[in-house]
């Protein structure tokens, strides 16, 4: 049967006092709102994407009051109630900076411990934060919702670094999904990752062979990221198109995580042997305009008058001559014009 889980925004866009101090370097606080929201539509979006039903507490600007949140999650038969908030401690950067995650729940305990410890090992593998862990507090929304209720403070407004994670889209993104992977094991059903948008390589010639040592996730980026899901399985070789930073890009776009070469072997394409040393080519004639008939002598046989041969060579011109002397001939000429 399709869960219900209950989205509750801490707060509201202008409540006063929930907000940061004065950043600096942004020129003006950041309030709590501006994180809870966003992340609470990425988190609806998540847990639609993986088949659950969601129901918004506060679904406008104003700071819903928390009765109202219960009974809309009451009323509604809700099956998990999520609140997302950022923690604060004394209101300033001065002194000591608190940091780190938590996720409150009512001392009761029940379901809602089950639920805080799933959803805070998948926030402790995500970015660098303390996971300050379980709290048993009583809260109004905790311990007036009739089902398991789970409120998350995602960081410390009073803690400068943590502040800035606030506006921080993929930080947003990142709680999400992290929380969506708890309700989703919580619940025994498949996590259903965004549809990464594969692009595909930019050379279509192939530069290796990577032959998997143990199953490995592709990616849709150089980097890790979103997964697209495809796993490639142990033993399967499979063609590389380019290497960026130790990811190796597969034919379909996607990107595979060498992991130190403990993912795959990889072994490049042979380079063709290079080519000899070509003989220098003829250096082309310059094209010239056609020659002058270039003079050349010429040496003529006259005998007795008679013109008997002419040739280039005088050698043979002599010849000529001397066999005509050796005749008798009684007039021999040779003579070069
Ligand atoms: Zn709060």
């Amino acid at each position: 049967m399709t869960k219900l889980v209950a989205l509750d925004d801490g707060h509201g866009k202008n409540t006063a006092g929930k907000r940061t101090p004065y950043i600096k370097s942004l020129g003006r606080e950041i309030r709590e709102n501006e994180f809870n929201e966003p992340v609470v539509n990425y988190l609806k979006a998540e847990l639609q994407r993986c088949g659950f039903k969601t129901v918004l507490t506060a679904p406008t600007d104003a700071d819903t009051p928390l009765a109202q949140r219960v009974s809309i999650a009451n009323n509604a038969k809700a099956d998990l109630f999520i609140s997302i908030h950022f923690n604060a401690f004394d209101g300033t950067f001065e002194g000591k900076n608190p940091e780190g995650f938590s996720a409150h729940i009512d001392p009761s305990r029940g379901q809602s411990e089950v639920f805080a410890k799933i959803a805070l090992k998948h926030l402790a593998a995500g970015t660098k934060q303390v996971n300050r862990g379980l709290v048993l507090q009583q809260l109004y929304v905790t311990a007036n919702t009739k089902l398991p209720a789970v409120l998350f403070e995602l960081g410390f407004m009073d803690n400068e670094r943590e502040a800035l994670l606030m506006l921080n889209k993929n930080f947003q993104k990142e709680c999400a999904k992290e929380i969506a992977m708890a309700v989703c094991e919580y619940y025994k059903v498949k996590y259903v990752p965004e549809a990464a948008t594969v692009k595909p390589p930019t050379s279509l010639v192939k530069i290796g062979t990577a032959t998997m040592l143990q199953d490995v996730h592709a990616y849709a980026e150089p980097k890790f990221g979103t997964q697209t899901g495809d796993v490639i399985k142990k033993g399967k070789a499979l063609h590389i198109y380019a290497i960026k930073n130790g990811w190796y890009q597969l034919f379909n776009g996607e990107y595979i995580p060498s992991g130190y070469g403990k993912n795959f072997n990889y072994e490049p394409v042979k380079k063709p042997e290079p080519p000899k040393p070509a003989a220098p080519k003829p250096v082309a004639p310059k094209p010239t305009a056609k020659p002058e008939a270039a003079k050349v002598d010429v040496y003529r046989v006259k005998v007795d008058g008679e013109q008997v041969g002419a040739y280039g060579n005088p050698k043979n011109a002599l010849e000529e001559a001397e066999k005509a002397i050796k005749d008798g001939k009684k007039k021999v000429e040779l003579e070069r014009v």
